[in-house]
């Protein structure tokens, strides 16, 4: 199956933040959404799903990132354009979102940005629960309603918006997921929703695009397979449910003015579970959590703040579990709702999906 050579079409897909949005910016300041910070995100999120579903995805960090060939793929014969484009040097991800002499094949650009920062000026929140000494630092990101203007054919419209339909559901936009930003509810959904009818995330199975064998699991890489997600759901009874917990208790001022929307739990779960669970013989806690203090080393566990939805509040995110000694353990650990309900202060709904569920994620 070719990708057809149509004409370009236009769509706008409009989002409403449910945690704060961080795309960095100048001077740790961010004095609006910047699109290659929506684009890093995208590109991670798509590179996990197409090497769990047997794809090629390149590293686009490391030396072995595609280069394509311009006249290897001029004088190819193949009548697939996406075998062809393999062959000229580009991974999957790749001929979707660019490398170097192939440009991205959509173009993406943020409208009608009504959003604000959550505090003004570029100092850190910082949350730290009893027992740290120094805690976590938190950037003020933006809360509020923005949309992407997309342009591409349909082809690769269907795909980028079924990518944005997926991180709206389980995974989150810009940066520094790991602390708890990102999570944002498509507005517009049921019309984006028509124009992935046609589209599923089998299309891109190996069988499916022509591709002759699956390459070898690359283990230090992002893959959905990898990856088990939870979603915490309770009905807190009084607004100010979160004002006592050990760490929010010293930033009540701080964080009382957007409370009603969003709470930043997430460095309380991250406490809990790492300091207060997590076994030495499950693995190097550096390597799962990355550096506490700085969170400059990307730790493999994603947990937003608490937000409020229309029915209840509900904290989401994901565990990479790859390269631990004890995987079920770790696993089990994020599947205890008690340890939810005691951090969190009030009892509610867990709902997990292991690792091996991948596919239910992808709907396919
Ligand atoms: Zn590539």
């Amino acid at each position: 199956m070719a990708p057809p050579n149509e004409g370009n079409v236009e769509v706008k897909i409009s989002f409403k933040t449910l945690t704060p949005l961080w795309t960095g910016g100048a001077d740790g300041q961010m004095n609006r959404i910047c699109e290659s910070g929506l684009l890093g995100s995208m590109r991670w999120w798509y590179e996990a799903i197409v090497r769990a579903l047997g794809g090629k995805a390149c590293d686009p960090s490391g030396d072995k990132k595609c280069l394509y060939d311009a006249t290897k793929h001029k004088k190819s014969t193949i009548s697939d354009e996406r075998q062809a484009l393999r062959r000229a040097g580009l991974c999957d991800v790749c001929q979707l979102f660019g490398a170097t002499g192939w440009r991205r094949r959509f173009q993406l650009q943020v409208v009608e940005d009504e959003t604000r920062a959550i505090w003004q000026g570029n100092t850190l929140l910082n949350i730290r629960p009893g027992g740290r000494n120094r805690g976590w630092y938190l950037p003020p990101g933006r809360l509020g309603t923005f949309s992407l203007r997309l342009r591409a054919s349909p082809y690769h419209l269907t795909q980028v918006l079924a990518l944005l339909r997926f991180i709206a559901q389980y995974g989150s936009l810009g940066a520094k997921p790991q602390l708890g930003y990102g999570v944002v509810e498509i507005l517009n959904n049921e019309e984006v929703k028509q124009h992935t009818t046609s589209f599923s995330w089998k299309n891109l199975l190996p069988e499916n695009t022509g591709q002759a064998q699956t390459p070898e699991k690359q283990e230090d890489l992002p893959n959905l397979k990898d990856m088990g997600f939870f979603c915490y759901r309770f009905e807190p009874e009084h607004p100010s449910w979160w004002v006592r917990l050990s760490g929010l208790e010293r930033v009540v001022h701080n964080v009382q003015p957007f409370a009603r929307q969003t709470v930043p739990i997430a460095p309380l779960l991250k406490n809990t579970w790492r300091f207060g669970h997590w076994q030495r013989h499950w693995g190097r806690d550096r390597d799962f959590w990355g550096l506490v203090e700085t969170e400059r080393q990307r730790g493999k566990v994603t947990v937003s703040w608490a937000y409020r939805t229309d029915e209840a509040w509900e904290i989401r995110g994901s565990a990479w579990l790859c390269g631990l000694k004890d995987e079920k353990a770790v696993w089990a650990m994020f599947q205890n709702a008690d340890i939810w309900a005691n951090t969190v202060g009030i009892e509610g709904d867990l709902i997990t999906t292991p690792r091996e569920q991948w596919k239910k994620i992808l709907d396919i």
